[in-house]
């Protein structure tokens, strides 16, 4: 269980909120859920699991802000998306024109070195600020609106805020000396006929 969250505690949330845990002390088995700082935590919907019930936050005084910490060691996020290890915090601040929603998020991405073509992990990392406005008028670039129900979902907003990171050539480490373009060797482990005869031969990229 995360460390900040008596497991007694979460069965207690959840049953005052009829959501459903399962009985094993152990998040990774709960598909989704969210720990708010004030040490409690709730099971949220497995097709949803971004997405937060601010309704109180929008009848708070100016000011009032609340956070919401996500972690999941599997995540898909709609439509393409598959990362391990996403953790964050969002902010989410009650101000005259809406909620503003401060993110800070890191993960993992499966990613294929281009130089030697072996699968390695990425690490994503990123901030954001944006406003979910009350009105029209308010309304940011990024035209996001606080919804009638009270719930922001943060998925699309983590998802195109993380999608960014990902280099359009990934290299498993910045000196990747890659295959050598003759036999295939991989140079970072071994020293080929072909590197021998040529110190200076292609390194495919
Ligand atoms: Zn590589
Ligand atoms: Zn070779």
């Amino acid at each position: 269980m995360h460390p900040w969250c008596g497991y007694e505690r979460l069965i207690n949330i959840c049953q005052k909120n009829q959501k459903n845990l399962t009985t094993i002390p152990h998040y990774a088995i709960l598909p989704s859920y969210i720990i708010l700082t004030e040490c409690c935590s709730i099971v949220t919907e497995n097709r949803h699991p971004m997405r937060l019930n601010v309704g109180f936050l929008i009848n708070s005084p100016i000011g009032t802000s609340r956070d919401f910490h996500f972690e999941f060691p599997r995540i898909h996020l709609q439509p393409d998306l598959d990362l391990n290890d996403l953790i964050g915090v969002a902010r989410i601040g009650r101000t005259p024109q809406g909620l503003l929603v401060q993110g800070k998020f890191q993960a993992r991405f499966e990613a294929e070195c281009v130089r030697c073509l072996r699968e390695f992990e990425q690490p994503l990392d990123s901030e954001f600020s944006e406003l979910y406005a009350f009105n029209r008028r308010s309304v940011s670039e990024s035209g996001l609106i606080v919804p009638e129900d009270g719930k922001i979902d943060l998925e699309p907003l983590i998802r195109e805020y993380l999608v960014i990171e990902i280099p359009i050539s990934p290299l498993c480490k910045i000196d990747c000396k890659g295959l050598c373009s003759i036999c295939g060797a991989d140079l970072n482990e071994m020293t080929c006929e072909h590197q021998l005869h040529n110190s200076d031969a292609t390194i495919t990229s």
